[in-house]
């Protein structure tokens, strides 16, 4: 992360190299074409879980509250990205749900629809959400995608360290209920944990209006990754074939993240992220924001900048969106490979918000 000493260089580096370059290209548009108009932000580092692949049992040190950003700082940094081309905002954390401004911050960010924002989604574990989302919905929020690793309740509670298994199910219940765009589940699938669920989450589509997309189990500092847990969703394809037969392959959009499925005949669909095996780096459309207010370009790079600083430090729109250019335009051409990434430095999941 820059030191706060460091920006106004930065900033004034910035004008005499970075101006000239931004009459020729958008700044949200890197060396590689690549438009981002999807940004990820991080709202907080607190969760009310402990999940096993995401953070260490003893949590990770949090950051001194002040240094988080506040909600007016969201709202006018999310306001510049939907004025430079963001369609898309998602809320993540750590858990959204358990920021005290969650409601406010929403309604807020709601307004932007009608400015360029063309969808609000948020990704939650869905333990303290079903009595918000009614609200939610009502601000805006029209994706949901609630993380859900398993139907046991016993290995829910191995799983994230905590109970809670119905309030989840009920979120999602929820969810489908009021007739949300898009209900998504995130399972995170880990060999010899819950990779033997694949098939009754296969079932659950049946009746269901959801989308359960399993994500290739991804290395973060502290979470103890190793090769052996990975199950390559080539593995889960042929494991959910054998029981449900063939899958019917559907069509994914631009820079979908997810090779969707279906069970034939089934109300919901089954999905694939590859970040392992298969990475989507060509096509990248995606921005994250730190809860500290960092930007990171890549999920898996360790390159930041604080735009919290350049906030607190009383900068324009302008000088601000220097910055975000800037950072864009280094972002690579890939990660570094599923071996490198193991050994690199990066923050813990929990503090990215994937
Ligand atoms: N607390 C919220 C939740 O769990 O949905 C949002 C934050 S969480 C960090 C965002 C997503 O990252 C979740 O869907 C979670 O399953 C996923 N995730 C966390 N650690 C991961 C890992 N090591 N590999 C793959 N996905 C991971
Ligand atoms: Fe919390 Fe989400 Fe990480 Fe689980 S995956 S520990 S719910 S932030």
């Amino acid at each position: 992360m820059l030191q706060r000493s460091v920006l106004p260089i930065l900033k004034k580096s910035l004008y005499t190299t970075q101006v000239v370059q931004d009459k020729v290209s958008h700044p949200l548009v890197d060396n590689y074409q690549r438009h981002h108009d999807y940004l990820r932000i991080s709202i907080t580092e607190r969760c009310n879980l402990r999940c096993t692949y995401c953070m260490p049992e003893g949590g990770v040190p949090l950051s001194a509250a002040d240094s988080l950003l506040t909600t007016t700082e969201i709202l006018r940094l999310a306001q510049l990205f939907v004025a430079q081309g963001v369609k898309k905002i998602r809320l993540t954390g750590g858990e959204p749900t358990v920021r005290p401004d969650i409601l406010a911050l929403v309604e807020g960010l709601g307004r932007l629809k009608g400015k360029g924002l063309e969808s609000l989604a948020m990704t939650s574990n869905g333990i303290a959400l079903k009595r918000k989302l009614p609200q939610l919905v009502a601000s805006g929020l029209d994706t949901l995608n609630v993380s859900l690793d398993t139907l046991d309740p016993h290995l829910f509670e191995i799983m994230t360290r905590r109970r809670g298994f119905q309030r989840v199910t009920e979120a999602i219940d929820e969810a489908i209920q009021l007739n949300m765009k898009h209900v998504k589940i995130n399972t995170v699938v880990m060999r010899g944990v819950n990779d033997a669920e694949v098939l009754n989450f296969a079932a659950y589509t049946k009746d269901r209006r959801v989308n359960v997309r399993f994500i290739e189990y991804m290395p973060f500092d502290g979470n103890q990754w190793n090769r052996q847990k990975l199950v390559p969703f080539k593995e889960l394809i042929g494991r959910i074939e054998a029981v449900y037969g063939r899958l019917d392959r559907l069509t994914d959009t631009a820079n979908d993240t997810t090779k969707h499925y279906k069970v034939p005949g089934y109300q919901g669909k089954l999905g694939f992220i590859t970040s392992m095996t298969d990475h989507f780096c060509g096509t990248c459309n995606r921005l994250r924001i730190t809860a500290d207010g960092s930007i990171k370009v890549c999920l898996f790079g360790n390159t930041e900048v604080s735009l919290r600083d350049l906030i607190r430090n009383e900068s324009t729109d302008e000088e601000i969106v220097q910055v975000i250019s800037m950072a864009v335009k280094k972002k690579k051409k890939q990660h570094a490979g599923m071996f490198e990434l193991a050994s690199q430095k990066n923050r813990p999941m929990i503090l990215i918000g994937g």
